[in-house]
C-alpha cells in the first residue's frame, strides 16, 4: 500500500510577513463594491488621471514599427540614459555620467535594487513618517529595520534636523524620503535640505535615498530641490525618478536612478539576474518624454493645482478635518483623529483604518488609511480625479460624517 503525503503550502517566512499594499488592497475592495452595483468614487490611487501624451505615444508606435524587440542593454539603452542625463542637467542641475545612470521597470524596481545592493541584515533606515506605502516593505524584504520619524502636520509632516539626528545609531545606513511627498504633498526646500545634510555629512556611512518622482508636480513656483545638489551630498545620494507620474505613464514601467558609480553597478548586477533590462518600446518612448521641455506636461499639473484648491476648501467646509496645504504631488492628507470613538449602526470607529472603510461603506469613496504610510491618525485623499468627482465625493463624505 502506498502513502500518499499530504501535500505542504508552506510559503516563505520572507512573504508571509510582507503586507500587502495597502493603495492596491483599497482598489480591490472598491472594485468589489463596484461589482455588486454601487457607485464607487475611487480617491485611493496614486496615479493620474490623464492619458500619456501623444508625442510620447507615437515615438512608442514608431519603435514598434522599427523592430525594437531584442533584449535591451540591463541598465538601459544609452539613448535613455544620455537623455536621462540631459534631464538631470536640465531640470535639476546635477551632472551625472552614463555609468551613474541605470534605467528600470519603475522606480519601485529603483528601490528595491537600492535596498538589495545596501542593505545588510539590521540595517536600519530612517523613514520619515508618513512615507511611501512601500518603503517600510522594501526595506523589510531585505533584512533592513526600518525606523520611523513621526512628524506632525502642524510642521507640515516635514522632518527636522534634529529628529533626523536623534534617529542616527551606528546601524543606520540609509535615509529613505519623497520630496514632493506622497502621501502629504510636502515639499522640502533647499533650506531644509541644506539642515538635513549638515547632519548626514557628519556620518561618513549614511547615504540617501531621494525619491523625485513628483518633482514635476509642485504648486510653489519655486524650482525643485534636490538632495543630490546640495553640497557633499553628491556622493551620498542616490536620486530616484520616473515618468510614472509627470507623464501619466504609470502602466510603461520605466523608472531610473542616478547614483555613485559603485551602487549603480551594483544596480545594474542585481537587475540583470531578476528582470534584465526594462521594456523596449516603453524605453524608446521615454527618451522622447524626457528630451521635451517640462512645458509640455504643464496643463496637467495646473490642472492638479486648480484640484487641490477646490478639494481643501471643501475639506476644510467639514468639522474635523483638519488638513495642511500640500505643496506639491496630488494628495492630501488630513488628519481624522476628531472622529475616533464616534459610533454608527453600533459601530465604533477607532482609527483611520476604520475610518476609511466607514466612507467606502456609507459614502462609496474609495481613500487610503494613513497606517500603510506610518500615520495612523490620518488618511490619504487622492485628487487624481475630475473636478466634478471630486465635489460628488466631498459632498458624500459630509453627509456621511452627519450621521455620526
Ligand atoms: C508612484 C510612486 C513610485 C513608483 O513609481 P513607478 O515608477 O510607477 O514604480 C515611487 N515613489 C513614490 C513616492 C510614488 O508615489
Amino acid at each position: 500500500m502506498s502513502e500518499t503525503a499530504v501535500m505542504s503550502q508552506k510559503l516563505s517566512e520572507r512573504i508571509t510577513n510582507m503586507s500587502t499594499s495597502a493603495t492596491l488592497a483599497m482598489a480591490a475592495k472598491a472594485r468589489e463594491l463596484r461589482g455588486e452595483g454601487k457607485d464607487i468614487i475611487g480617491l485611493s490611487l496614486g496615479e493620474p488621471d490623464f492619458n500619456t501624451p501623444d508625442f510620447i505615444k507615437n515615438a512608442a508606435i514608431k519603435a514598434i514599427n522599427d523592430d525594437y524587440n531584442s533584449y535591451t542593454p540591463v541598465d538601459g539603452y544609452v539613448e535613455l540614459k544620455e537623455a536621462v542625463i540631459t534631464k538631470f542637467k536640465r531640470d535639476n542641475n546635477l551632472n551625472y555620467t552614463l555609468p551613474q545612470i541605470v534605467v528600470s521597470t519603475g522606480a519601485k524596481q529603483s528601490l528595491a535594487n537600492i535596498a538589495a545592493v545596501l542593505l545588510d541584515k539590521g540595517d536600519e533606515v530612517i523613514l520619515p513618517c508618513p512615507y511611501w506605502v512601500s518603503y517600510s516593505d522594501i526595506v523589510k524584504l531585505n533584512d533592513g529595520v526600518p525606523v520611523e520619524v513621526k512628524t506632525a502636520i502642524e510642521t507640515d509632516f516635514k522632518m527636522t534636523a534634529s529628529q533626523l539626528e536623534a534617529a542616527i545609531t551606528p546601524r543606520t545606513k540609509m535615509i529613505w524620503f519623497s520630496s514632493p511627498c506622497n502621501p502629504s504633498g510636502s515639499l522640502y526646500s533647499t533650506e531644509e535640505l541644506n539642515a538635513l545634510a549638515k547632519v548626514i555629512l557628519k556620518y561618513p556611512n549614511i547615504y540617501v535615498v531621494s525619491d523625485e518622482i513628483y518633482e514635476h508636480i509642485n504648486y510653489t513656483g519655486k524650482p525643485h530641490a534636490s538632495m543630490a545638489g546640495i553640497a557633499g551630498m553628491f556622493d551620498r545620494t542616490i536620486t530616484v525618478n520616473g515618468v510614472s507620474k509627470a507623464f501619466a505613464m504609470t502602466g510603461w514601467r520605466i523608472g531610473y536612478i542616478g547614483a555613485p558609480d559603485w551602487i549603480a553597478r551594483a544596480c545594474n548586477k542585481m537587475q540583470g539576474q531578476i528582470t534584465s533590462g526594462a521594456n523596449c518600446i516603453a524605453q524608446r518612448a521615454v527618451i522622447e518624454a524626457l528630451n521635451a521641455s517640462p512645458s509640455t506636461v504643464k496643463y496637467m499639473i495646473d490642472e492638479f493645482n486648480l484640484r487641490r484648491d477646490l478639494i481643501l476648501g471643501l475639506l476644510n467646509d467639514i468639522e474635523g478635518f483638519k488638513t495642511n496645504t500640500p505643496e506639491g504631488a496630488f494628495y492630501v492628507f488630513p488628519d481624522v483623529s476628531f472622529f475616533f470613538g464616534k459610533t454608527f449602526r453600533g459601530r465604533t470607529i477607532n482609527n483611520a483604518s476604520d475610518f476609511s472603510l466607514y466612507l467606502l461603506e456609507e459614502a462609496l469613496v474609495a481613500t487610503v488609511t494613513g497606517d500603510a504610510f506610518g500615520n495612523p491618525n490620518c488618511i490619504r485623499i487622492s485628487y487624481a480625479a475630475s473636478q466634478e468627482q471630486i465635489i460628488e465625493a466631498i459632498k458624500r463624505i459630509k453627509e456621511a460624517l452627519s450621521n455620526l
